[in-house]
Order: C-alpha cells, then sequence, then structure tokens
C-alpha cells in the first residue's frame, strides 16, 4: 500500500488545511518536552511571529533512563491544545501507547510515533484504526524497508495520512548524536507516495549544524523539516544538549526563509 508503484500520485497529508506533500516545504517546530503552559505560549509565540503554523512538543516522553523526566501526560496534551488554539497552531505530539490513542484525538492534529515505537505493531495497528495523521519516525536502527514496512501496517488499518520522518541512525560515529541518513529522503519519495519529513535536532543532536542539514533536507526534496526549539535549553527536562534558543531559533529561521512555506 506505500508502493509508489501501486499508487503512482503523491499522498497529500492534510493537517488542518495545511497540504504536508503538495511542494511546498513546511516546518515543525517546538520543545522536546512540554514542561508548562508558560513554556509551551512563549515558544508558539515564536513559531507564529516566523509565519510556522505546526507546533510539536512531547507530553509522552520514551526516555532511555527510567528515572529521567517522563513527561506530563495527559496534562501536557491539554496545555498543547490550550496554547495551539490561542495561536491557531496544530499541535503534533508523540504517543506511545495503543491505549493512549483513544484519548488523544481530541488534543492532537498529528499523532507522532517515535523512534522507539517504529516497531510496535500495535501502536501502529491503533493509530493506523483512526482519522488522524501521523508522524511515523524511523526507528533507530531500522533500514528504509523495515521503515516502509511500519508505514505499511499504518496503511493497512485504512488511514493512509502517514508523514515519513527520517531523524538519523545509530552509526560508530560520535560526532553527531545519530548519523543523519540523508538518501533516504529521496529514497522514500521514490519508492512510496507518502511526505518525507527530516528531524534535524535528534538527527544530528548538535545546534551549530542545524542549518545546513535543514537546507540539505531540503535540497534533497524532503517536504518537512523538524527542529527542537525551548526558551531556555539550559532548563529543559529533556534534550538540553540539542534545542535551539530564541536567537538560534531566529537565524535558523532567517536562513530558511527564502524556503519556508509555512
Ligand atoms: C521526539 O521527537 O520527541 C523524539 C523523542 O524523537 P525520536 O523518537 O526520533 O527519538
Ligand atoms: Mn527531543
Amino acid at each position: 500500500l506505500v508502493s509508489r508503484k501501486r499508487h503512482p500520485q503523491d499522498t497529500i497529508v492534510d493537517i488542518r488545511g495545511q497540504k504536508i506533500g503538495d511542494g511546498n516545504k513546511y516546518f515543525v517546530a517546538g520543545p522536546c518536552s512540554v514542561e508548562s503552559e508558560e513554556q509551551v505560549r512563549a515558544t508558539a509565540r515564536e513559531i507564529k511571529r516566523h509565519g510556522l503554523t505546526l507546533l510539536r512538543g512531547g507530553a509522552f516522553k520514551p526516555r532511555t533512563s527510567p528515572y529521567d523526566f517522563q513527561g506530563l501526560g495527559e496534562e501536557g496534551l491539554k496545555i498543547l491544545r490550550k496554547v495551539a488554539d490561542e495561536f491557531g497552531l496544530s499541535v503534533i505530539s508523540e504517543i506511545m501507547a495503543p491505549e493512549d490513542v483513544e484519548m488523544s484525538l481530541k488534543y492532537v492534529d498529528v499523532i507522532q510515533v517515535g523512534a522507539r515505537n517504529m516497531q510496535n505493531f500495535n501502536l501502529l495497528k491503533a493509530v493506523g484504526r483512526v482519522k488522524k495523521p501521523v508522524l511515523l519516525k524511523r526507528g533507530l536502527a531500522a533500514t528504509i524497508e523495515e521503515f516502509k514496512y511500519a508505514a505499511e501496517y499504518i496503511l493497512s488499518q485504512g488511514n493512509d495520512q502517514v508523514i515519513l520522518c527520517e531523524r538519523g541512525i545509530r552509526t560508530y560515529e560520535r560526532a553527531t548524536r545519530n548519523t543523519l541518513d540523508i538518501t533516504a529522503v529521496p529514497i522514500l519519495k521514490q519508492e512510496t507516495h507518502l511526505p518525507v519529513a527530516v528531524d534535524v535536532t535528534h538527527s544530528t543532536g548538535r545546534r551549530d549544524i542545524m542549518i545546513p542539514a535543514a537546507k540539505a533536507a531540503i535540497a534533497i526534496g524532503a517536504d518537512m523539516v523538524m527542529a527542537e526549539v525551548h526558551p531556555d535549553p539550559a532548563v529543559a527536562l529533556s534534550d538540553s544538549q540539542q534545542q535551539m534558543d530564541f536567537p538560534q531559533f531566529d537565524t535558523f529561521m532567517d536562513a530558511l526563509k527564502p524556503v519556508v512555506f509555512s
């Protein structure tokens, strides 16, 4: 079902009227984790100021250590919805458990399936059964073929509103947090009919190369770029090393503005 051979025309994923895959370039920005209403509001204001419409933020956080901040859960989703509505933004947030999918529908505009859950087949089936766009992230050690099969699980249940997100894979290289597999973008564009996103934050883990990484993603054909932005990354409860602060986000957006649609 994901194959372009069977379905030659591009699938457009409609996020409240924003048509991902229509040839324009979309940006998703926001904090790694939802920490407070004030934090989300400050970030939403910046996003709006730059003319963007897609707000991300994690409420259910798949942390490596069980002792790290696990997210605010449903409370975090409520904050995202409330603030997004104030600014007319759409909400993208990760759901980790199949039993939370139904609950999330009233808060989110896009359900994110995180890298660590790319092969959580019950979750994939659950998001496949609802009428809500899904941002599916590539697993940390998943081949492109496995990534496509994960998307196939979602489509097999009737939901074709899927965006594929390259977010870096685990290699021996330690200069970046993960290795951004940039050529996955044109391969996924050729072999599937789904829109493709690149997460420049989790793939690189480096603020100093975010601009060239985003430019490369756009140049190679990505429909969407995702990056993390936080009012004060130094005190962030997750990913404090890699989130951009507002001045850095300004510089980032100035560099990308010529190609950004929304
Ligand atoms: C995220 O985007 O919040 C996240 C946890 O990313 P990933 O699943 O790609 O590690
Ligand atoms: Mn993060």
